[in-house]
């Protein structure tokens, strides 16, 4: 099945129900549907033909909806993209994608049209808002066309989305996700993570529609739910909370520092959250102590998901079930873990050579399913690298443990090595966040003459508190084996964080590995 026909399907059976809602502007599902129906026979005007990539560089917008479901239908690959990367880096995606379009909105009209010099490929930039400079106009694009149009048939393996990973670990790659990726993500939504998901759902999209929160609109397009998308490009808790109030919204996903930033809010309490009834969180380690903080005040609504673009949406989740206050020692672990696999998730843990590690042992984070990626788009080799023996590396470190219960370590590339030891900064981080004084902490690794790496936790302080660094290790000595605790704190006003709410490290940790020939940046 095309996964462009997920909407024609809620389109045909719930015409009438609220599709988008941005600001004063309203569709409903028989709009919405025959826009992006138009937006496709556009496509092919344009020289499209199926198998084409198309990039959407947008702020979130229904515009930005209306496109990718355009290229799914048109049997195109959407190439959604992170609006706050730098012009440069736009172009190399761009250009490396091959997309003969960019669907771009009119914040980003100039900087496309800027650099398209650097773009040989691309022939058209279709604008959405206030058009010019050889730009062609969406609207006029979509009025010249019918609001019927058939589905390209797509192959399950033909290409659906060029997810760009965030490149932090050299350039981006574009993980080739499928039609039947998505659709198994998409069913996995309604098996797993979020049951009972009807046909009266709202959505509120917080979280950019280029990443986590565009996946997350499938399963709801599939249920002819009503997407509420903020008019702010850049999240705002408050207003979140306002929207979460005003539009009786049921369900959303948000980064963990997303859903701190809510839970932190004074709004929180002043705003009527109760419609919420799943709050899918994830795309970065969720602290217990914060997850914990945000069971109090959210209530049994919470969701955990990890995957990654190479798997979208899940590997595994941890249920709204298993989110227990003051439950027994083993509900309370649980709490920091990644949960279950998915019902059609195999994952492992292995060692260098591949071989799977028993419960309980530390290794790399495996996975197979009809959720993984075709492979990275024009790169053979690290495709090869990453799928190898038929499973998804996916470069984090875990272990599972005998219930099956996944607990995610770190990034491979920030696991300290300090005097031969493994430390994993998010056992360290678990800690300090305990304290009363620490508002948000990141701890990395710094080069050390004597150890080779040493521990650093660089810190945020709460609202109106103090600590020296002093206490902070001293903190950490009642409550981790001894070299596992910082050797120095900075404290910060901010930590560097990415458009999708996850904490850079690499970033954080380049001033002290600046100039080295050993360097883990
Ligand atoms: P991305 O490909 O940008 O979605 O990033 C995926 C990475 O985010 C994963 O490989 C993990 O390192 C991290 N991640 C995703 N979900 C979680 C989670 N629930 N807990 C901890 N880390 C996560």
């Amino acid at each position: 099945m095309n996964i462009g026909d997920l909407l024609t399907k809620a389109a045909r059976t719930f015409p009438g129900n609220p599709a988008v809602v941005y600001g004063e502007r309203r569709l409903d599902y028989a709009e919405f549907d025959g826009r992006v129906n138009r937006l496709a026979a556009a496509l092919y005007r344009l020289g499209l033909e199926p198998g084409d990539t198309a990039a959407v560089l947008m702020h979130n917008r229904p515009e930005m909806l209306e496109s990718i479901f355009a290229c799914f239908k048109a049997g195109c690959a959407a190439v959604p993209l992170n609006f706050r990367l730098h012009p440069r880096e736009l172009a190399y995606i761009i250009d490396h994608a091959r997309a003969p379009v960019v669907l771009a909105s009119d914040a980003f009209a100039e900087t496309v049209a800027a650099m398209r010099a650097e773009l040989p490929h691309v022939r058209t930039l279709v604008v959405a808002g206030a058009a010019g400079g050889g730009a062609l106009d969406y609207e006029e694009l979509l009025a010249a066309e019918s609001d019927r149009f058939d589905s390209a048939p797509a192959e399950p393996d033909d290409t659906a989305w060029l997810f760009y990973t965030s490149g932090t670990t050299g350039l981006p790659k574009g993980a080739m996700l499928t039609h039947r990726n998505l659709l198994a993500m998409t069913m996995g939504f309604y098996a797993d993570m979020c049951p009972g998901f009807g046909t009266a759902e709202v959505v509120l999209h917080a979280a950019p529609l280029s990443h986590g929160s565009g996946l997350y609109a499938l399963p709801n397009v599939g249920k002819a739910a009503a997407h509420v998308i903020p008019p702010s490009p850049s999240f705002d808790p408050e207003q979140a909370l306002h929207d979460i109030e005003d539009h009786r919204v049921t369900n959303l996903f948000a980064a963990p520092t997303m859903v701190k930033r809510m839970v932190d809010s004074p709004a929180i309490d002043e705003r009527d959250h109760g419609s919420l009834k799943a709050v899918v969180y994830g795309g970065a380690p969720m602290l217990a102590e914060d997850l914990r903080k945000a069971m109090e005040k959210l209530g049994p609504c919470l969701v955990q998901l990890y995957g990654q673009a190479e798997s979208p949406m899940t590997i595994s989740h941890l249920p709204h079930g298993d989110h227990v206050l003051d439950g027994s020692p083993e509900q309370t672990r649980r709490l920091s873990s990644a949960g279950i696999a998915r019902t059609d998730v195999e994952v492992r843990i292995v060692d260098a050579g591949d071989r799977p590690l028993p419960p309980g042992e530390t290794g790399e984070i495996v996975t197979r399913s009809d959720l993984v990626m075709k492979g990275y788009w024009r790169d053979e080799e690290a495709t090869a690298a990453a799928l190898r023996g038929g499973w998804l590396h996916t470069g984090d470190l875990g272990y599972l443990d005998g219930q099956g219960y996944l607990f995610l370590m770190d990034r491979s590339k920030d696991l300290i090595i300090s005097g031969g030891e493994n430390i994993y900064p998010r056992e360290v981080e678990e800690v300090l966040v305990q304290h009363p004084a620490v508002g948000e902490v990141a701890v990395i690794g710094v080069p050390d003459e004597e150890w080779g790496e040493a521990v650093k936790a660089v810190v945020v302080l709460a609202p109106g508190r103090g600590a020296t660094a002093g206490e902070l290790i001293d903190f950490c000595r009642g409550h981790l084996a001894s070299y596992k605790k910082p050797r120095s704190v900075d404290f910060v006003d901010e930590i560097p964080k990415n458009n999708y709410g996850k904490i850079v490290k690499n970033e954080l940790r380049e001033p002290y590995w600046r100039g080295r020939e050993r360097r883990v940046v």
